[in-house]
């Protein structure tokens, strides 16, 4: 789970990570408000989950009221476009309005899970402002890495070895010190997934602070903390993973174009490999589970069609506990209350199988049959390229 900026920079305040003075705000009359309060120059920040607001307008520095109700009838209410949210942007639905701050340098601090270590690992830059996936790709020199011990948490000599080779001040190392082990405590302690400060500020008074923060927690982790949980914003998540949640569907969205519908996730993941090694990308991961019923099956069809991105369906099923039967049964009914606008490609296998195939084939339905696994993913990646 992901959550916005402000949210984040409040989490940080909390664990005595230094961010500038702001206030949320979902109105523009809040907004110039709260700029009056701040005083001038200040910052308005439109809040979504995707980065590149600044590149994209979405980051304004005003200098009197006038331009602070401006700048929030200019973002808020309206969609913003930044590299990270696709062609149709994302609605601004509130603004964080902030100190404007006198940049000297722009820094880079990281927080991630490193899976190949099993640790947490600290990245660190001089390249600030600039995605580290970017870096990452054209000067990996330029990032610096340390690993927390877990059992030792992040030891100081890692903190300073990252200060100093930011090319921090002497007087700036100590605070820097400070600076990474709060957020790392933060890390820990919130069972974050990613934090990343991005700038972290060198500002012109030598003081570092946090301009800004992106934030994701373990999902997991989640029921370990209520007062996260509630941080959640139902209007930034995907709508079909929300609708997925609500039918105890597990769906992921995926950026490829064929609808990947199965049961139980091995079977899943096994097809999101056979369809890649046929040639495609699978739209999505979506396992219906065992104990599903026609109603929910429908409902996971739903959720596929929903989905502009899909060229074609892909339904591999092995009927065991779900039964073949009901698996057509949710098919046709999803079908024909929405209509099959792709083409639909099933391979099934095992109980009531016979029952199955006939309940399509009695529908009317344009279905391709395939004879296994491998012939379903290259029948659908085939009907994808055709559609
Ligand atoms: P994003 O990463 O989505 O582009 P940021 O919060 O990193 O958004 O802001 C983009 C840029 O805007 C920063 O790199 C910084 O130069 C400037 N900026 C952001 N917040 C402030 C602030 N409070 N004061 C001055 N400049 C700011
Ligand atoms: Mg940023």
């Amino acid at each position: 789970m992901n959550i916005h900026e402000h949210q984040g920079k409040d989490l940080l305040r909390r664990y005595g990570v230094a961010v500038p003075d702001g206030q949320a705000c979902f109105t523009v009359e809040e907004a110039v408000a709260a700029a009056t309060r701040l005083g001038f120059p200040c910052v308005v920040k439109a809040q979504i989950h995707a980065g590149g607001r600044g590149k994209a307008g979405g980051v304004k520095l005003v200098k009197d009221a006038a331009a602070a109700r401006a700048a929030a009838e200019g973002l808020l209410g309206k969609p913003l476009v930044t590299h990270q949210t696709g062609p149709e942007g994302r609605i601004v639905r509130r603004i964080l309005v902030e100190q404007g701050c006198r940049i000297a340098r722009e820094l880079y601090l990281g927080l991630v899970v490193d899976r190949a270590s099993g640790r947490i690992a600290v990245m660190a830059s001089t390249e600030g402002g600039v995605e580290i996936e970017e870096v990452a790709a054209h000067a990996p020199e330029k990032i610096l890495r340390e690993s927390i011990d877990p059992a030792l948490g992040l030891a100081a000599y890692q903190a300073r070895r990252l200060a100093f080779g930011l090319g921090l001040a002497k007087e700036q190392v100590g605070p820097a010190v400070g600076f990474t082990t709060a957020l790392a405590r933060c890390f820990v302690e919130s069972d974050c997934a990613l934090a990343e400060i991005n700038p972290l500020v060198v500002l012109d008074s030598q003081k570092l602070l946090a301009l800004d923060a992106k934030i994701g927690f373990d999902d997991n982790a989640l029921f370990r903390h209520p007062e996260l949980r509630e941080l959640r914003d139902p209007a930034e998540e995907d709508p079909r993973e929300t609708e997925a949640a609500k039918h105890e569907l597990s769906y992921i969205a995926l950026d490829g174009n064929i609808g990947c519908l199965v049961n139980g996730a091995g079977l899943a993941m096994a097809t999101m490999d056979i369809v890649k090694a046929a040639g495609g990308m699978p739209a999505n991961f979506l396992d219906v589970g065992g104990g599903a019923d026609a109603k929910k099956v429908a409902a996971a069809f739903r959720i596929l069609l929903s989905d502009a991105a899909v060229r074609a369906i892909f339904v591999n099923i092995f009927g065991g506990i779900l039964r073949c039967d009901v698996l057509a049964e949710g098919v046709v009914q999803a079908a024909r209350e929405v209509g099959l606008g792709v083409p639909l490609v099933v391979r099934m296998e095992g109980t009531n199988v016979e029952r199955g195939k006939q309940i399509l084939a009695d529908s009317g339905l344009d279905i391709i049959a395939a004879a296994d696994m491998l012939d379903g993913a290259r029948k659908a990646v085939a009907a994808a390229a055709r559609a």
